[in-house]
């Protein structure tokens, strides 16, 4: 659904480079500098209707896009006559207030043209990081990638104190790919890439295409180019926590020059526009399961009959039926230890199910669960994508 664009500016996303070509789900984060016109300090309405676009090609061809954009405050700041350069935390978040229902306006007039729907999600550090906000987090993007949206992320400045909040969107954005398992993060910025040295003031600077490894001296080149950038919050150094990030949980990132009409369609093909890329540390389901396995405190226990774990061993999902025995008080959500008859743990997972549902439905076929429960959230109690064997 979606690719409906009238004005016949959807480009072939053939033309992209390969990681997003590939990618099945991109996260997208476009800073204050380009959403609003620096003169002004009004959205920039022509440079969104090109992103809209850019991913509305990308939608028709089948990929889930999240958009994270910066603006808030700077809008706010014109609407509320706000000038002094530097803002306190309440006037920031008073700006922000006002400016996030001008941004979204924006941004929805710029999707409907494309014929796209897009929806607000405000998030605060703590629902990336706290495990039952960030699962329920996830299920309302998942269930708007279903109704066919683009998810508009923004940290929920309003309500974030100094100590709690991420303050640049590039953090946000990367935590936003790993939240909706992106393959892709492309950070779009004033400059095109990560260099050796201040390409503004170092004529020898050289542009890296390609980072292999996020090590030291890729680190230590976040200091000089793009230090300052426009009217947003980051630098090269967000950039560079929001790469390691996104790297560790399996996606890739890539930085590149924003301030053109679509600036996505202008990275692909040999004549495209340069831009750097960081390979990810690990595969995505990799570092998902790496993420379960080691991260989470097991709030209960799953025992099991031999057949489920061999089951378990050959790559199922586990089911109702094989479950022998429920131990702990747990929540859907959470995180729960898998074990074999033995005693031994054989792996940890992320259940559908609360601890007393599982109870009423364990060695019970999957047909009967919403029989017994009187709802179902699937047949199974551990979706194997949700799982780490150990
Ligand atoms: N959340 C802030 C806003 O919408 C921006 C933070 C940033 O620029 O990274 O204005």
């Amino acid at each position: 659904m979606g690719g409906n664009t009238e004005s016949g500016g959807a480009t072939a996303t053939a033309r992209l480079p390969e990681v997003l070509a590939q990618a099945r789900r991109i996260t997208i984060k476009v800073g204050s500098a380009l959403v609003v016109d620096a003169k002004g300090g009004v959205a920039n309405a022509p440079w969104m209707a090109g992103l809209a676009r850019d991913i509305a090609a990308l939608v028709a061809d089948g990929k889930n896009v999240v958009l994270v954009s910066s603006g808030a405050v700077a809008l706010g700041r014109r609407h509320l006559g706000v000038t002094r350069p530097r803002l306190k935390l309440d006037e920031k978040q008073a700006c922000a207030a006002a400016g996030q229902p001008r941004l979204m306006a924006a941004w929805d007039e710029a999707f409907q043209a494309v014929g796209l729907k897009s929806a607000q999600v405000l998030l605060t550090r703590e629902d990336t990081e706290k495990r039952r906000r960030w699962l329920n987090a996830r299920a309302t993007v998942e269930t708007l990638f279903e109704l066919g949206c683009v998810p508009i992320v923004n940290e929920n400045d309003t309500v974030v104190t100094e100590e709690i909040r991420y303050g640049d969107n590039d953090r946000l954005a990367a935590r936003t790919a790993q939240l909706v398992k992106s393959e892709a993060l492309v950070l779009l910025s004033d400059i095109d890439g990560l260099y050796t040295a201040d390409p503004r003031n170092n004529p020898d600077a050289q542009h890296i295409a390609v980072v292999e490894k996020l090590d030291a001296s890729i680190e230590a080149m976040a200091g000089g180019a793009n230090a300052s950038a426009g009217v947003g919050t980051g630098g090269m150094a967000t950039k560079i926590a929001a790469a390691r990030i996104a790297g560790s949980a399996g996606c890739a990132t890539l930085i590149a020059f924003g301030a053109v009409v679509q600036p996505l369609s202008s990275l692909g093909g040999p004549e495209g526009a340069r831009f750097t890329l960081f390979k990810p540390q690990a595969s995505l389901s990799a570092a998902y399961k790496a993420w379960i396995a080691g991260t989470v405190v097991p709030a209960g226990k799953l025992m099991l009959d031999e057949g489920a774990a061999r089951a378990l061993h050959n790559g199922k999902s586990l089911l109702p039926s094989g479950i022998v025995e429920v131990t702990g008080s747990f929540d859907k959500g959470d995180s729960v230890s898998i074990v074999a008859p033995s005693g031994q743990e054989i792996a940890r997972g992320i259940v559908e199910y609360s601890a007393d549902d599982i109870r009423a439905i364990r060695g019970r076929g999957s047909r009967d669960i919403e029989t017994i429960l009187g709802y179902t959230s699937g047949d199974e109690v551990i979706h194997r994508d949700d799982m780490a064997l150990i």
